[in-house]
């Protein structure tokens, strides 16, 4: 059988990198089928190893926001690599990015960049601890932090027990520290601080979650987690790497008036290049080395490619707050439309959408946390996601992630989206 590209490349992929990627969520584990091989890419439309052209609605999980090879931050990374890919000394770039982002949320009074979203949690719960002398800290089920061994803890058997690690490889000594509460779901939270009293020093959420689908904070919620971590004298850490500089230039803090102690981001903040940041009120980040005493440190990390290429992204970001109003129509006309598609097929349905962020669940629940997005039908969803990109849409390859919008997508685009999932719809209904 001949293969196409795709499929050649994934059985070569496999046999020197494990399972043929670099990051599970690329293996499409959870839709099945042979994870698509891209080259290339302009603005909202990208283009596979067959030349096959598919409207895109991940945006590398985020960082997209203006689309593909966006010329501004193109340019910015050309121009800084003729001077040295890195330095591994300051750098001005570094100043006006910090700058930069103390404008647009201006409660980040110090921030400090790392490489990754993963880098930037693990470092916030670090300084977290180190600032309060605390040890524990509460997360909540399906939400993700990246893969730093506290994050990768689930909840014990029967609810608000001790967690246990999720991922071989993480100690139960590491497991002990993390408490897992239930999102939107302040007494659960209220509880874990009675129990561990004077021993959490963090609370560490996605203020919108967009790792088990999109799923917005209920009115209260966070103002909830604000005045609890103000009582308890536990650190506030809003996961802002889906969420910073998306939902609005001041990210969700902006967006619900709820302000965090530390922020933690990535994505957008390096318009795709590698980059996380922790950030927040001077009094804590000064316990951040060389000040403090808290360690924390990389060799690439305030890269001249990558500063240079966030730079570019979130200054246009901050010069055109008509962005956000742009893309939030958008994504507004395809969820009025997808809902009209989704009762024609009288389907069970439940679609979330918070500014450019937007997906749907299979289920006749309501969807608020990971238990009810669990209902989801994903079997139902496989077969939505394959029709899709066999029209030439290309969704997140799981039934748990959000949608990703660029402004770069025109109401055609949408249309045709939007047609297709009318088509993929009755399709799956038959299956
Ligand atoms: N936090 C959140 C909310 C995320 O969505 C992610 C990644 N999807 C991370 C942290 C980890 O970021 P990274 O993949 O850059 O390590």
């Amino acid at each position: 059988m001949l293969l196409n590209k795709s499929e050649f490349l994934f059985k070569q992929a496999q046999k020197f990198i494990p399972g043929g990627v670099n990051s599970p969520a690329r293996a499409f584990k959870s839709v099945g089928g042979i994870p698509v091989f891209f080259k290339k890419a302009k603005g909202s439309i990208i283009t596979d190893e067959d030349e096959n052209e598919y409207i895109d609605y991940v945006g590398s999980w985020g960082p997209m926001i203006l689309g593909h090879a966006y010329p501004p931050v193109i340019k910015a990374v050309q121009d800084a690599s003729f001077n040295s890919t890195s330095f591994g000394a300051p750098t001005e770039i570094e100043i006006k990015m910090a700058e930069l982002v103390r404008q647009m949320v201006p409660n980040v009074d110090r921030v400090r960049m790392v490489n990754s979203g993963t880098e930037a949690c693990m470092s916030a719960i670090r300084v977290a601890r180190g600032y309060t002398g605390k040890e524990k800290i509460i997360k909540f089920e399906g939400n993700y932090h990246g893969h730093g061994d506290s994050f990768l803890i689930k909840a014990g058997s029967g609810a608000l027990t001790l967690g246990k690690p999720s991922s071989p490889g993480v100690t139960e000594g590491t497991a002990k520290d993390t408490l897992n509460a239930n999102y939107n779901d302040l007494d659960s939270v209220e509880e874990l601080l009675k129990k561990n009293k004077d021993n959490v020093a963090a609370i560490i959420v996605e203020p919108v979650a967009g790792n088990m689908g999109c799923i917005p904070p209920q009115p209260g919620f966070l103002e909830g987690l604000r005045e609890l971590c103000d009582e308890h004298e536990t650190v506030l850490i809003f996961d802002e790497v889906m969420t910073g500089f998306r939902l609005s230039r001041g990210g969700a803090q902006e967006r619900y008036n709820v302000w965090a102690d530390l922020v933690t981001y990535g994505k957008i903040i390096g318009g795709g290049l590698p980059v996380g940041a922790f950030g927040g009120k001077k009094e804590i980040m000064d316990v951040v080395a060389p000040v403090g005493d808290v360690y924390q440190a990389g060799t690439l990390s305030g890269n001249p490619l990558a500063m240079s290429a966030g730079f570019a992204q979130l200054s246009a970001l901050d010069k055109h707050p008509e962005i956000y109003v742009e893309l939030e129509e958008k994504t507004e006309y395809l969820k009025k439309r997808l809902q009209t598609v989704l009762n024609e097929h009288e389907l069970d349905y439940y679609l979330n959408q918070v500014g450019s962020m937007i997906s749907i669940f299979f289920t006749p629940e309501v969807v608020t946390d990971f238990k009810t997005a669990n209902t989801t039908n994903q079997e139902f969803f496989k077969v939505f996601f394959h029709e899709m990109l066999k029209r030439g849409i290309y969704l997140p390859p799981s039934p748990f992630e959000s949608w990703f919008l660029s402004n770069t997508l025109t109401y055609d685009m949408l249309d045709d989206t939007i047609q297709a999932a009318d088509e993929a719809l009755g399709i799956a209904k038959l299956k």
